[in-house]
C-alpha cells in the first residue's frame, strides 16, 4: 500500500450479513482490514483518490476509498472477494475515457485496470491480452506481426476492457461490426471474486452479459481478440458539401458501394459557420488495389476534395493527436457532456438537423465535432450495446467541449437528455458512454428486451449488487 497519508475518514454504508443489518464503518477501519498483499498497489493517497473521481467529462465527481492497480489477475480476485465479503461498491476503470462517472464509485473501490497492460501471446490471427491494454498498445504489437485488430475504435488511447465494455465503434464498423464482435473468449471476475472463462460457446450467457454491459455483471481481466493483415498506407479524401442531406445522401451511396475501407460523416462549426464534409479512406498495401474512380457517382462539391496520404499506423493515430494538441491548448479540461446517440437511417436527417440547429457554431470551441458512423445490423451480432431494428443507422456523436461554467454544462446536460428522448421515441439507442443521467426505468427501457437476461446475470454474478452504483443501477 502507498505510505501516503489517508484521505479524510469516508462512511462505508454496507450491509452486514452476520448482524443481519446495515452498518457504517469507516474508510479508514475498512482500508485497514483490506488485503495487503497484492502483486500491484493498492493506493488511498488522495491525489489518486480525486484523479479516480474524474473521467473526460470532468461532470461527475465520486470519490472511492481506495483504487487498487493491479499486477496480476490474483490481485482482483483478491480484492473482489474481500469487495463481496465486506458489501463494499466496486467500479472497475480503463482509461475513464466516458463521460458521466461510469468507472467512478463514490466510497467504493476503483480497480484501475490500466496497469494490467500485458500483451500475452500473438499467434495466427489471435491477440491474447491482459484487458487494461490500450488499443494502441495491442496495434503496436499486433503490427510486428504484420496484424491489426480487425476494428479499432478511431482514438486508440481506450482500453480493451474498456471499450468492450461498451461497444466499441470506428470508421470500418459498417463492414466489420464493433470490436464486441471479434472478442473471441474473455476472463472474468465476476462480483464474488471468481474467475471464469467465457466465450460464445462456454459460459455463453456471461459472455453475452459483459460484451456491451458496462461491467455490469464482472470485470474483463483477459480477451482474445481477433486480428486481421495489416495494411500499410491509409489514402483519405475529404469531400464537402453544402448542407446535411447532401453529406448524408452520399454517405449512404459509399456505404451500399463499399469502396472505401473507412467512412465516417462530419459537422464541424469552422470560421463561425457549419461544414459538412465526408472522410473516406482507404486502407492499402498496393495501390492497384486503391479504388480507380473514387468519386463516381458522388455529388459533393467537385474540385474541393483534399487527399490525404499516410500509413496506416499514423491515420490510426490521428485522434490521439488531435487529443493531445486540446490537451495542450488547456481545453482536455474543459468538460466535455458528449452525446452519444444511435440513430435509425429513416430518422438521420430530421433528429441530426434539430440538433444542429440547436448550437450555435460561432460558440462551438476546437475540438467539438458532430460525427456519423455508419453502422449496419447484419454486421453487429451481440445481445448488448442494444441496437435500432433497422438494418442502417448512425452512430451518431455530438462531441462538445465548454467552457467550465456551471450553466452552460447544466444546459448541455439538459440538451442532451431531451435529444436522447426524442431519439429513443424514434427508435433509437444511446451509447452509454454518454453525458446522459439515467434512472433505473432509463436503464431498463435502455436494454429492453434484454433486460430481464442482464438481470439474471447480475443476480447469479453479482449478488452483492457491487457493480453499477456508478450508472445508478
Ligand atoms: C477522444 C475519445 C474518442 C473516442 N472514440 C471512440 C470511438 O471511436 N469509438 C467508440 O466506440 N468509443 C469511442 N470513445 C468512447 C470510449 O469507447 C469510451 O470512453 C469507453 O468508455 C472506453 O474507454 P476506457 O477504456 O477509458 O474505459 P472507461 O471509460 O474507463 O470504462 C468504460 C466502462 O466500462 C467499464 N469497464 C472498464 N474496463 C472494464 C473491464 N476491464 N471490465 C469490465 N468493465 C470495464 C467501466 O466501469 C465503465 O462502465 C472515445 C472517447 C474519447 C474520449
Amino acid at each position: 500500500m502507498s505510505n501516503t497519508p489517508l484521505p479524510p475518514q469516508k462512511t462505508v454504508i454496507r450491509f452486514n450479513a452476520s448482524q443481519t443489518g446495515w452498518s457504517a464503518l469507516s474508510g479508514t477501519d475498512l482500508i485497514a482490514r483490506m488485503p495487503q498483499d497484492f502483486d500491484g498497489s493498492l493506493n488511498t493517497d488522495i491525489a489518486t483518490l480525486q484523479s479516480a473521481a474524474d473521467d473526460f467529462g470532468h461532470i461527475v465527481h465520486a470519490q472511492p476509498i481506495a483504487v487498487l492497480r493491479p499486477a496480476s489477475v490474483a490481485d482482483v480476485i483478491k480484492m473482489m472477494t474481500f469487495a463481496y465479503q465486506h458489501n463494499i461498491r466496486v467500479s472497475c476503470r480503463g482509461n475513464a475515457f466516458n463521460t458521466f462517472g461510469q468507472s467512478q464509485v463514490e466510497a467504493g473501490i476503483v480497480i484501475d485496470m490500466s496497469s494490467l497492460c500485458s500483451v500475452h501471446t500473438i499467434a495466427g490471427e489471435i491477440a491474447i491480452v491482459d484487458a487494461g491494454i490500450t488499443w494502441r498498445q495491442l496495434l503496436l504489437a499486433s503490427l510486428e506481426h504484420d496484424l491489426t485488430p480487425v476494428v479499432l475504435t478511431d482514438f486508440l488511447g481506450t482500453t480493451v476492457g474498456g471499450t468492450l465494455s461498451v461497444g466499441g465503434f470506428g470508421g470500418t464498423t459498417y463492414q466489420h461490426g464493433g470490436q464486441i464482435d471479434h472478442a473471441i473468449e474473455l476472463q472474468v471476475v465476476t462480483g464474488t471474486g471468481e474467475l471464469i472463462t467465457c466465450s460464445a460457446t462456454e459460459n455463453s450467457s456471461l459472455f453475452n452479459a459483459v460484451l456491451g454491459g458496462l461491467g455490469l455483471c464482472g470485470i474483463i481481466v483477459r480477451a482474445s481478440v481477433r486480428l486481421h493483415p495489416a495494411p500499410k498506407l491509409a489514402r483519405t479524401h475529404r469531400l464537402h458539401y453544402p448542407d446535411l442531406v447532401s453529406m448524408l445522401n452520399d454517405l449512404r451511396f459509399l456505404i451500399r458501394a463499399e469502396r472505401f475501407s473507412h467512412l465516417r460523416g462530419h459537422c464541424e462549426a469552422i470560421r463561425g459557420k457549419f461544414s459538412y464534409f465526408i472522410e473516406a479512406t482507404s486502407f492499402y498495401t498496393a495501390a492497384e488495389t486503391l479504388p480507380s474512380d473514387p468519386y463516381q457517382g458522388l455529388k459533393h462539391r467537385s474540385s474541393a476534395e483534399v487527399v490525404n496520404d499516410r500509413t496506416f499506423l499514423g491515420y490510426a493515430d490521428l485522434v490521439v493527436e488531435v487529443v493531445a494538441a486540446l490537451n495542450e491548448a488547456g481545453l482536455g479540461g474543459y468538460p466535455h457532456p458528449w452525446l452519444d446517440l444511435i440513430v435509425p437511417d429513416a430518422r438521420i436527417e430530421t433528429l441530426a438537423q434539430q440538433v444542429i440547429d440547436s448550437i450555435n457554431p460561432a460558440n462551438v470551441l476546437p475540438g467539438s465535432p458532430i460525427l456519423f458512423y455508419p453502422m449496419l445490423r447484419s454486421k453487429l451480432n451481440r445481445m448488448f450495446p442494444p441496437l435500432p431494428d433497422d438494418e442502417l443507422f448512425y452512430g451518431f456523436d455530438v462531441l462538445r467541449t465548454v467552457p467550465p461554467h456551471p450553466g452552460l454544462v447544466m444546459n448541455a446536460l439538459e440538451r442532451n437528455r431531451h435529444f436522447h428522448e426524442l431519439n429513443r421515441s424514434l427508435g433509437g439507442r444511446l451509447y452509454p458512454i454518454s453525458a446522459v443521467k439515467q434512472s433505473r426505468s432509463d436503464w431498463k427501457k435502455h436494454f429492453s428486451p434484454n433486460w430481464d437476461t442482464l438481470l439474471s446475470e447480475r443476480i447469479k454474478h453479482d449478488p452483492g449488487n457491487l457493480f453499477g452504483h456508478s450508472v445508478g443501477l
